[in-house]
């Protein structure tokens, strides 16, 4: 066992949240080491590059108002690139259900649409996000906290049933490939109108017409850029065990059995790996139970390249969304002519993405590919599998990203962020204001002021 000292503050965990807290510290004058249980750093931000065409596993999409990212960006150098061109295309996909493909022209006026009256011309991937906009009680996201909104803590369900939605209608409104949870009474209704008043801002702060950005080269290169800044280079293959809080110290111990001591820790982990690390004393009351029982959305992606333009052929939209295992089919653009697809992905989540999951990996592409060819007769033969990242299966993660149950954000969310002893935590799952890696970014900012005492 080797014991390490010296340091004011050991960040566990090399993703953005973690970085950015190290880069506050250093420059509040501490001395940082940051331990990173992979071989590189970034974590939810991962650039597939040997998938080619700047494809990205994690965080792509970059909002026009991330202002803490764009800071970091202008400081290292790194130029933004603006996808608003290639976002007017992501609208162009044509349905399917129980192996049935709908146009979007047909969908108002076909059998399947059992939506009220007044939806039936909303497509049912944009439903819910409509109406989460529309019916917004939350004037600006951050007051998705305060005590007067609790009342919208209830599940989507309930809320979408309030708005007129029958048991079906809230299936095809929601359950489809739900980005939060497995279903709509499974994801409280105040996320949903947290993540649409965060949208809504964001684009309030866009320049003209620019709805978002990416980087050219992968995202990727924002936290490799970070770490670069840090004096003291990231250690990588440091797993880290249990985190010990004492009155003046924390021990932080790593599967290597490596033992680090400091007088603060900050805890950057993704909350549904924090359940593998033993943190003692176990931290009280709701804090405890919220790091228990805060659930992560499963999400796997299947990349394919494309041998011809079948979309040609048959004359529908390049991508699919469907309620079968191809989950949404995204025709990617991310060459320099947003009009030329570059790759496909198949995005499924919650239950889409636990039962591919569960498959052999080749019997997993076998059944997308099954149900695209089915659909599209002339795609057979036209696709190549790339490969998949599973983010439920990857053991520093543990699912893509926290979502709320019915009533968890009134019981947890103001609970989960507090001190324990000498740990601080942050990461996504903690952000107040901003979502994504913008949340990431601010939960650490937030981590490294306490420490500093700002
Ligand atoms: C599929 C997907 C798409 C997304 N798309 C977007 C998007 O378009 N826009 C957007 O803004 N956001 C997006 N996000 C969200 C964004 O990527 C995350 O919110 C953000 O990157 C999370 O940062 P973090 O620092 O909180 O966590 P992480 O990035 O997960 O960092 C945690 C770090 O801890 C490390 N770690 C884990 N276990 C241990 C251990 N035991 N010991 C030591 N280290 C450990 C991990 O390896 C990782 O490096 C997406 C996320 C996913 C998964």
């Amino acid at each position: 066992m080797r014991r390490h000292t010296g340091s004011d503050v050991i960040v566990v965990g090399a993703g953005l949240a973690g970085l950015n807290a190290a880069l506050h510290l250093q420059e509040g004058g501490a001395r940082v080491e940051v331990l990173e249980a992979r071989d590189h750093v970034g974590g939810r931000v991962q650039s597939m590059r040997q998938l080619g065409h700047s494809q990205e596993a994690g965080g792509t999409y970059i909002g026009a108002g991330y202002e803490r990212i764009t800071a970091v960006c202008a400081r290292v150098g790194i130029e933004l690139v603006d996808v608003t061109p290639m976002l007017a295309f992501f609208r162009e996909q044509d349905l399917v259900l129980d192996g049935e493909l709908i146009r979007q022209s047909e969908w108002p006026g076909h059998p399947r649409n059992v939506l009220p009256e007044s939806f039936k011309t909303q497509m049912p991937w944009t439903l819910h996000r409509t109406l989460a906009a529309q019916d917004n009680p939350l004037p600006a996201p951050e007051r998705w906290l305060d005590p007067e909104f609790s009342v919208h803590d209830v599940s989507v369900r309930s809320w979408l049933t309030r708005l007129g939605l029958d048991e079906s209608g809230v299936r095809i409104a929601y359950d489809l490939n739900p980005s939060f949870g497995n279903h709509a009474g499974d994801v409280s209704a105040l996320l949903l109108f947290f993540r649409a008043a965060f949208s809504v801002a964001q684009r309030r702060l866009a320049p003209d017409g620019v709805l978002g950005y990416t980087v050219e080269n992968g995202v990727q290169r924002i936290p490799a850029a970070m770490s670069d800044l840090l004096d003291e280079e990231v250690q990588f293959g440091k797993t880290v065990t249990a985190i010990t809080t004492g009155n003046h110290e924390a021990e932080v111990r790593c599967a290597s059995g490596d033992v680090h001591v400091a007088p603060h820790v900050i805890c950057a982990l993704p909350v549904g790996v924090l359940r593998d690390v033993i943190i003692d004393p176990t931290p009280p009351g709701l804090q405890g139970e919220a790091f228990r029982s805060l659930a992560s959305q499963p999400v796997t992606q299947m990349y394919f390249g494309h041998r011809s333009r079948f979309w040609d052929e048959d004359g529908h939209a390049a991508s699919l969304f469907s309620n079968g295992p191809v989950g949404m089919l995204a025709a990617a653009r991310n060459g320099r002519d947003p009009k030329e697809v570059t790759s496909f992905t198949a995005w499924n989540m919650g239950p889409n993405a636990r039962k591919l999951d569960s498959l052999p990996e080749q019997d997993a592409v076998r059944t997308v590919l099954k149900e695209i060819e089915a659909v599209r007769p002339a795609s057979k033969g036209k696709l190549e599998y790339l490969g998949l990242k599973a983010w439920d299966r990857d053991p520093y993660t543990r699912g893509a990203w926290a979502y709320y149950k019915p009533g968890q954000i009134s019981r947890f969310a103001s609970e989960m962020g507090r001190p324990h002893g000498r740990i601080q935590f942050c990461g996504e799952h903690l952000s107040r204001i901003a979502r994504g890696m913008e949340g990431a970014m601010e939960s650490g900012e937030k981590a490294a002021r306490t420490i500093l005492g700002m």
